[in-house]
């Protein structure tokens, strides 16, 4: 059989395997060979590593696409910034408050049209339309995964244009999600309600500093959320996975559910683990959840080292600084990240000793498997798609924006030195980065149809 493509010289991170130094073979987009020395006149092209590590490509399962500028340019820039972070694959929250059937086919046709690597959908609930057709977004879109606002009701329920969501709605949408038990329901845990009489009196006292920010949402209104949502997900038997878990406490409830072998799934983002809400950010670090304070960041570092967070993940947004000035309660939350993930694990995880590079192959792993996309992503093993970061352990550089190639003007890490970073990105067997230059033109990227089957 002839190669498309021959990575020689890998040190290949195999997910709960382990590392091996292994040659793997391309054709039609897919892993065809993994063996010790392959010959190189079986094959078209030839790319040899010397020795540098080969991780499964990135998954970031959490951006929103389309929230800075507009959606096409969006698929095509931040695609684009997260293939400089190693990213093959990216997940997007996309929201629409009516029927998904023509807001899904528009947003998939864009993707097809722009993005430049591999990408899949999560549908934001927020109606009685959205429960009803459940069974058409699985089924027919290839749809899994669905996620639930516990903070859009009352107040900002109405000021994000959605009214009449609550508990109960929470509650049908993990029984109708049951009837899939592959399928899955991504819950934004916190209460609002606390949460907004808490923020009127910082308000009224005059607060304007991103420590208000964090004192207008403390701890416990995620925990208490994350506690509400596992409770009644374990009644529904249906899966949940809770994204940007920020909070110690919040983490434990998840380990604890865990332990009672719930089917429950966290993530933590690269921001939680890197700032809290003393370090300067002013109104650029406004995020929601907020940033806490410095024992939370060193337990996401355990959670992550220990397993009991299952991924990390940007949660990014291109909005651009102009949008994050003025009051801390006027600026806009959020900001990039796609392209800083991995290297800010490679950096401050494996190379500061936190944990193995065998940990962010897992973190995949686990990411491909949450939500439906293993084994065609999240592995490298025959059959799997030929995805891959090739990382250099030793590479130290600066953050600078425009390396980033995103279409926002800034990054949280812009200035700091960075050690380890993706010097190539692999999608289907097609290098689409190259040291820090992309390869590929824009609709180069497939949409991920992950249906799965009713019980
Ligand atoms: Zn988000």
């Amino acid at each position: 059989m002839n190669l498309d493509l021959l990575i020689k010289n890998g040190r290949v991170v195999f997910p709960y395997e382990g590392t091996t130094k292994a040659d793997i073979g391309v054709k039609e987009g897919r892993i065809v060979a993994i063996c010790a020395d392959a010959k190189e006149s079986r094959a078209e092209k030839v790319i040899d590593v010397h020795g540098k590590f080969l991780l499964p490509g990135m998954i970031d399962s959490h951006t929103h696409m389309g929230l800075g500028s507009n959606i096409e340019n969006e698929y095509e820039s931040e695609s684009k910034s997260a293939a400089i972070g190693g990213v093959t694959t990216m997940m997007s929250f996309t929201n629409c408050k009516t029927s998904y059937s023509d807001h899904f086919k528009t947003e998939k046709r864009i993707g097809e049209q722009k993005s430049i690597i591999d990408f899949a959908l999560h549908f934001g609930f927020m109606n009685d339309i959205h429960l009803q057709e459940i069974p058409k977004y699985i089924e027919e879109f290839g749809v899994t995964s669905f996620k639930f606002f516990m903070n859009f009701r009352g107040e900002e329920g109405k000021y994000m244009g959605v009214e009449g969501i609550d508990d109960g709605y929470m509650f049908d949408l993990f029984v109708a999600l049951s009837k899939y038990p592959e399928s899955c329901a991504a819950v934004h845990a916190e209460n609002i309600e606390v949460a907004w009489r808490l923020r009127e009196r910082l308000i009224a006292q005059g607060r304007d500093d991103l420590i208000a920010w964090t004192e207008s949402k403390p701890c416990f209104v995620e925990v208490e959320a994350i506690q509400r949502a596992l409770f009644y997900a374990g009644i529904a038997n249906c899966s949940v996975y809770i994204p940007h878990v920020t909070t110690r406490e919040g983490l434990n409830v998840i380990r604890d559910y865990k332990r009672r072998k719930r089917k429950v799934y966290c993530e933590t983002c690269t921001h939680y683990l890197m700032f809290h809400a003393e370090s300067g950010l002013g109104t650029i670090g406004k995020v929601n959840p907020p940033l806490r304070d410095q024992s939370d960041v060193e337990a996401l570092w355990v959670g992550v080292a220990d397993g009991s967070i299952d991924c990390v993940t940007s949660d990014h947004v291109a909005r651009k600084k102009e949008k994050k000035i003025g009051t801390i309660w006027e600026a806009a939350a959020g900001f990039p990240g796609l392209a800083t993930t991995l290297p800010i694990l490679l950096s401050e995880g494996v190379n500061k000793g936190r944990f193995g590079i065998e940990r962010i192959a897992e973190m995949n792993n686990n990411t491909a498997k949450i939500f439906n996309l293993y084994p065609r992503k999240g592995t490298i093993r025959i059959g799997s798609d030929a995805d891959f970061a090739v990382i250099d352990l030793d590479l130290e550089k600066e953050v600078k924006v425009e390396d980033l190639k995103s279409a926002c003007d800034y990054s949280l890490f812009e200035g700091q030195k960075i050690k380890g970073w993706p010097i190539m990105t692999i999608v289907r067997g097609k290098v689409v980065m190259d040291n820090g230059e992309i390869t590929v033109e824009p609709g180069y990227g497939v949409f991920l149809n992950r249906s799965v089957q009713k019980k």
